[in-house]
This record gives structure tokens, C-alpha cells and sequence, in this order.
């Protein structure tokens, strides 16, 4: 089969198609929309209008080798090489999860229980791309965003995704299950997405999670699934001002096992939150004044 024209419109039925190996015509079709909006600022309403639009040679090789990589299960956020988080555009390669919509409710809760009170510094642990912290940085002019990761790779995306977004966020490159900096800072809220899927979960998992996502920030060993949230809470509590609240995105299915896990390390308010898929997804708590000061 070959492209019939370089009509815009038999372009997109004709690698609409193709999609559809893989992908159901409705994702088909958005995705080769979403491909003539980045490349070429071709509208859905703009190919309505103008029914005789075409494409140049080499605009259509753009599209073709974009559906190949699509045809590999590439995601179409590195296909394109950035996404919409939060109202923000961010840049996105392999060296970083893609945002996920339940992460953008995290940080929307976050920055809502943040508006009434003054918060001054703020942790993101494993930003990634810095989604989280950047838009908390957007949302919280007042505060000071801090971002860790183990990653250099992730931290290099990051850092251009603040600076394209205009924020001042200040990067740490650590290990938080071993860390090599002397953190003296001390933050009103620490938030993170750690890896949490464990491995007996992969077959459930999409090939275009599988085949492309790091999967250093996805996954954690089916034997200590809690591994990240024992430092995150552990540096937590030495880390938190009085007050000071922990927001975590949590594996849907271990809500009962981080409820105990934070009550024997004396955390208190733990409130476990649904996304809006109605999976138990988050956590908010506080750290306990008494063991702190105790320990
Ligand atoms: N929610 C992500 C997924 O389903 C996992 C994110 C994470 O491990 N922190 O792929």
C-alpha cells in the first residue's frame, strides 16, 4: 500500500490505518492528530477549513517515520518528545516516566492544602522530568522548590524543563536510599512518586510501559516493595518543619501495608486518598511532634 496522495486528509486515513494494527482507530486517529499539530501546527479545525491542504516530501516523512516508531509502541510523548502536565508543556525522553494524570492530582491536592498556609520549602524526591516540582513551583510562587533524583539523565531533563517553564528549582543529585549530601535544609513539604510497581505486576503492564518507560523509576523487587518509602518516611522524619506534611503516590494495592508501615514509624493524620479511578493512589501525613523529638 502506498500513500494515495499528499492530501492531508487521505494522509491521516491512510497512517490512521496503519495505527490500527495496534491501536483502536479512536487512539489511532488522536495520535496522528496530535502528530500534525506538533510537526506542522495542523488543527483538527484547520484541516476542516482547508480540505485542500498538502504536505511536502519532507513533511510526510516526518509523519511516516513517527508511525513507525508508534507501530514499535514508542509512546507518542517521546515520539513528539514532550507533554502537557498541569497546564505546563514538558520535555520528555527515555530517561523519565511519562506524567500520569493521577500525579497531576497529587500535586493539584498538594497546592490546594498549601493555599491557606505560607509554605516555605518544598522536597520532590525522584522528580523525573520534574513535573511535580515545577508545577508546584508554578503553583506556589512563594515557596522554594527543591528536587532530587538518582539519575543525572532525569536531572538534565528537569533542569530544561524548569528553565523553560521559568522556575527556579533547585536540583540534588542523590541516592535517597543512600545518600551522599548533608541535607540541612529542613522542608515544609516532601512529596514523591517513588518506583512502586512490583515485578509480579509486569504482566498486567502495556509493551509501550514496558518497552520504553526506565524502568529504574517503575519498578521495585516483589520482596521489599517499600523499599523507597521506608527512606523517603525515614529522612522524613529528621527532615520535616513542625507541621510539615508528606505527600506520596502510592501502589494501589499495598494502602494497607503503607498505613501500617507509616504508624510504626510515627507518623500521625495518615489519610490514604482515592485518584479518579477510585484506587487508593495517595497518602498525606505528619510527622508525630513527640517521636519526633524523641528520636
Ligand atoms: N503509575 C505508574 C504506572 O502505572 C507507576 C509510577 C511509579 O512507579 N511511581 O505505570
Amino acid at each position: 500500500m502506498k500513500v494515495p496522495s499528499n492530501l492531508v486528509k487521505d494522509i491521516r486515513d491512510y497512517y490512521c490505518e496503519k495505527l490500527c494494527y495496534i491501536y483502536d482507530r479512536k487512539e489511532a486517529d488522536s495520535m496522528i492528530l496530535i502528530l500534525f499539530d506538533y510537526y506542522f501546527k495542523i488543527s483538527r479545525v484547520k484541516m476542516l477549513l482547508e480540505p485542500d491542504l498538502r504536505l511536502s516530501e519532507s513533511e510526510m516523512l516526518k509523519i511516516h517515520f513517527a508511525v513507525k516508531d508508534l507501530l514499535k509502541y514508542k509512546p507518542i510523548q517521546y515520539v513528539i518528545g514532550e507533554t502537557e502536565f498541569c497546564d505546563l508543556r514538558f520535555k520528555l525522553n527515555e530517561n523519565v516516566l511519562i506524567p500520569r494524570p493521577e500525579t497531576s492530582e497529587l500535586v493539584r491536592m498538594i497546592a490546594d492544602s498549601c493555599k491557606l498556609s505560607s509554605v516555605g520549602n518544598i522536597l520532590d524526591i525522584g522528580t523525573g522530568s520534574g513535573c511535580i516540582a515545577i508545577s508546584l513551583a508554578k503553583m506556589l510562587p512563594q515557596s522554594q522548590v527543591f528536587a532530587m533524583d538518582i539519575s543525572e539523565k532525569a536531572l538534565d531533563v528537569a533542569k530544561e524543563n524548569a528553565a523553560n517553564n521559568n522556575e527556579n528549582v533547585i536540583f540534588i543529585h542523590d541516592d535517597i536510599l543512600s545518600l551522599r549530601n548533608d541535607i540541612e535544609t529542613k522542608f515544609d513539604i516532601i512529596v514523591s512518586n517513588p518506583p512502586y510497581v512490583r515485578e509480579m505486576e509486569k504482566t498486567d503492564m502495556r509493551d509501550n510501559v514496558l518497552n520504553w518507560e526506565p524502568h529504574g523509576a517503575l519498578f521495585v523487587s516483589d520482596d521489599d516493595p517499600m523499599i523507597f518509602y521506608k527512606s523517603i518516611l525515614e529522612f522524613s522524619k529528621t527532615h520535616l518543619n513542625e507541621n510539615g506534611q508528606v505527600w506520596l503516590e502510592i501502589n494501589e494495592f499495598l494502602g494497607k501495608e503503607m498505613l501500617s508501615l507509616c504508624q510504626d514509624l510515627g507518623f500521625c493524620n495518615i489519610r490514604i486518598i482515592k485518584d479518579f479511578r477510585e484506587k487508593e493512589r495517595f497518602m498525606r501525613l505528619n510527622i508525630n511532634q513527640t517521636s519526633r523529638l524523641g528520636s
